[in-house]
């Protein structure tokens, strides 16, 4: 691709960065980071963070030290394994003790696997230097706008300094946040992809403008994702009938957004416990239960 050259090297053998390394490298999430402290229209609390992860059904969500065990247990079966991520079943910030002790354990026990997390980025600026101390080499924060206006149509509220915050207000802060913990990541030299999730007559003509933005930050990658409205899975928060975009609409978005940027394209949204190569999960290989009787 048109990576510099430095970034390539950080990411040749990341499955989710690299379409040749996605055939060769596996990855794994555990779901360690049950609570979220915000409300996205999108989200149905009965599945995964949408922020990374397609909803499907809730992952089982596991201790630190059942994280730990597990990842061990994979890494010995599937030599492939080079990344480790923390992607929910809520937002992994969140939830921070249980998402740094998952962290610290598994720096110490498993030095040479890449550890990466996702975030909707509220307490994302509070964190950075702790991420940083633990050797994170990439995180992903989900920004679906700039404006406060599109926001509130997004976010219906955020949980911020202990209470409950709504409207535009809610989205001006997160929105700040997100922008503040991109710079400071960017200063640090940590990778920064954006994820953002394309509601056709809510952000679809927005996403451009949030595309160059987080990229004159420092973000190496964007990655629209669609917005994945299926029946089953509830309506969009107060809006009957909201729909995802089409094939060509997030195609055509995806072309414009990709400017001299690279975009990412294979991601395949992830449950919060999938196991393997991308494309492939095998997470029921590794279940709680026949983890345990490995000892
Ligand atoms: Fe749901 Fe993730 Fe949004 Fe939290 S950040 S409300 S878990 S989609
Ligand atoms: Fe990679 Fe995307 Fe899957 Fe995360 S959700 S492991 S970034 S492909």
């Amino acid at each position: 691709g048109h990576l510099p050259e430095h970034i390539r090297q950080k990411v040749h053998n990341h499955p989710c960065y690299s379409e040749q390394a996605h055939h060769y490298f596996a990855r794994m999430h555990v779901a360690v980071a049950p609570a979220c402290n915000i409300q996205c229209n999108y989200c149905n609390r009965k599945y995964d963070c949408a922020n990374e992860s397609r909803p499907g059904v809730v992952s089982e969500v596991l201790s630190p030290d059942q994280a730990v065990k597990k990842v061990m247990a994979v890494a010995a079966t599937i030599p492939q394994m080079t990344v480790l991520g923390i992607a929910g079943p809520g937002d992994p910030l969140a939830n921070p003790e249980r998402t740094f002790d998952t962290f610290r354990q598994l720096s110490e026990k498993a030095p040479d696997i890449k550890l990466c997390v996702s975030t909707n980025g509220l307490t994302l600026p509070d964190c950075v230097e702790e991420l940083a101390k633990h050797n994170i080499d990439h995180v992903t924060i989900t920004i679906n706008c700039v404006d406060p206006d599109v926001g509130a149509k997004i976010y219906p509220w955020i949980f911020w300094n202990n209470r409950r915050i709504r409207g535009r207000e809610a989205a001006e802060i997160l929105i700040a946040q997100q922008q503040k913990g991109l710079e400071m990541l960017a200063e640090r030299g940590i990778l920064v992809k954006v994820n953002s999730v394309m509601i056709p007559g809510v952000n679809d003509e927005h996403l451009a403008e949030v595309s160059r933005i987080v990229k004159a930050k420092g973000a190496f990658l964007h990655n629209v994702m669609p917005l994945i409205a299926e029946a089953e899975h509830g309506t969009y928060y107060g809006v009957m009938g909201q729909r995802g975009p089409t094939h060509e609409e997030l195609q055509k978005l995806q072309d414009q957004c990709a400017g001299d940027m690279n975009m990412m394209r294979h991601c395949r949204q992830c449950r919060a416990d999938a196991v393997g190569l991308l494309g492939e999960d095998r997470g029921q290989e590794f279940t709680l239960d026949k983890i345990e009787a490995m000892d």
